[in-house]
């Protein structure tokens, strides 16, 4: 049996999400029932691939796409490494006519991370800062996007702040040079209306498990008439094996995974309805710690933001000290994955906070079914390890 030890109030749904219990059944009933390899010819075979196109299909309807432009793979890590590596290979494979990258600065480390082994090869990785709200500065943007510019990375929503990019204007400014855009929307979809064909991406990641989905399972979503320019595909895959996702992820379905996230995608339009509630208890626990603590600051409060997503800044109290007086009360001081280690939030510092600033940042990020009670608990909560930190701090100096 697997103990948990279950904070009282979860306030971290932007590390991940709970599974729907709906979802939950249907990966259930596909682990149990769907027992062939997608891959095979047989009628038990055949179940399991029949299974995987329908979830296709409900991904590719509930996000603005054709079901022939969505390739499954293990999640948004997956996802962003395939369009940045995958789409510097086909340039590649094109005599890389193009041979700058652009990524924002406030980007999750899926895609800092591969456009730095790019850099390690040679390749020109430019970043583009963000503006003291957290928005992309779409002026420096202008300035770095040229006819050298093979693709830019922009996310669709900060994972540390909810802060939402001007997409549209990202996109007009790299078409207009024949750049490619891909845009990380791990934290979007369910939170805010995500459509792949409005945005006018070429390439958009998505993550199972910020979705109410599954854990380890995502997708990368390709323009369908996308290409490198020169060349005739859009990606090369990063693995070799068998011919699954037209080649570009080879591997054995996940077919339990992939049924769960088409069913978390079924979804997403009943979680949007509840993304106005959200927002006000999101705003009400901004203004309660406003009201009854001193300088409390909301990072990226300027910008439009997820409803859900609060990042909050507790002045002269550590946020690790802060994290550490709250047993139970699940948040967060950054990103999940980042969190742990003693780097101030790149997200933070580049708008242009200080690190000693940065380190007293906490993230709380709600779901649509957190209510007024838990609210109201975390409120008290917060204000009681904010002041215990602030006052020991206090006595130190003594
Ligand atoms: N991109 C963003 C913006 C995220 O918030 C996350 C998860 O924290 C990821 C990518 C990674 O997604 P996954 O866990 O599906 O690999």
């Amino acid at each position: 049996m697997i103990l948990s030890s279950r904070p009282a109030i979860n306030l971290d749904h932007n590390a991940t999400t709970i599974i729907d219990p709906r979802v939950a059944q249907a990966t259930h009933e596909a682990a149990t029932t769907l027992i062939g390899n997608p891959s095979s010819q047989h009628a038990l075979g055949q179940a399991a691939a029949a299974a995987i196109e329908q979830a296709r299909q409900q991904a590719a309807d509930a996000l603005g796409a054709s079901p022939r432009e969505v390739i499954f793979t293990g999640g948004a890590t997956e996802a962003n490494n395939l369009a940045l590596l995958g789409l510097w290979a086909a340039n590649e494979v094109a005599g890389a006519p193009r041979r700058t990258i652009i990524v924002g600065a406030t980007e999750h480390s899926a895609v800092l991370e591969p456009a730095k082994v790019l850099a390690d090869r040679g390749v020109r990785v430019l970043e583009v800062a963000v503006l003291r709200d957290g928005r992309v500065d779409l002026d420096q943007l202008a300035e770095l996007i040229d006819d050298d510019t093979l693709l830019v990375s922009i996310m669709l929503a900060n994972n540390e702040t909810g802060v939402l990019h001007p997409l549209d204007a990202v996109v007009e400014l790299a078409h207009a040079r024949g750049a490619l855009v891909h845009t990380d929307a791990a934290q979007a979809p369910g939170r805010i209306p995500v459509d792949f064909a409005d945005l006018g991406v070429d390439l958009m990641s998505v993550s199972g498990h910020k979705m109410y989905g599954p854990r380890g399972v995502g997708a990368l979503l390709l323009d369908r008439y996308a290409r490198v320019p020169g060349g005739a595909s859009l990606l090369e895959p990063l693995i070799h094996g068998g011919g699954q996702e037209r080649g570009l992820r080879p591997g054995t379905y996940n077919t339990a995974g992939i049924v769960g996230f088409g069913t978390a995608a079924t979804l997403l339009s009943e979680h949007l309805t509840e993304a106005a509630n959200v927002a006000a208890r999101r705003d009400r626990l901004a203004a309660a710690l406003e009201a009854r603590l001193a300088g409390v600051s909301v990072n990226g409060a300027r910008a439009p933001r997820l409803p859900n997503t609060l990042n909050v800044r507790f002045e002269g109290a550590d946020a690790e000290a802060v994290l550490a007086g709250l047993p139970l009360l699940a948040c967060s001081t950054g990103s999940a994955c980042s969190s742990g280690t003693p780097h101030p939030s790149h997200v933070l510092t580049s708008m242009g906070l200080s690190a000693a600033e940065a380190s007293e940042c906490v993230r709380l990020s709600l779901a649509g079914a957190t209510s007024d009670g838990e609210i109201d608990a975390a409120v008290d909560m917060l204000i009681d390890a904010v002041s215990h930190v602030r006052s020991s701090i206090t006595l130190d100096v003594q």
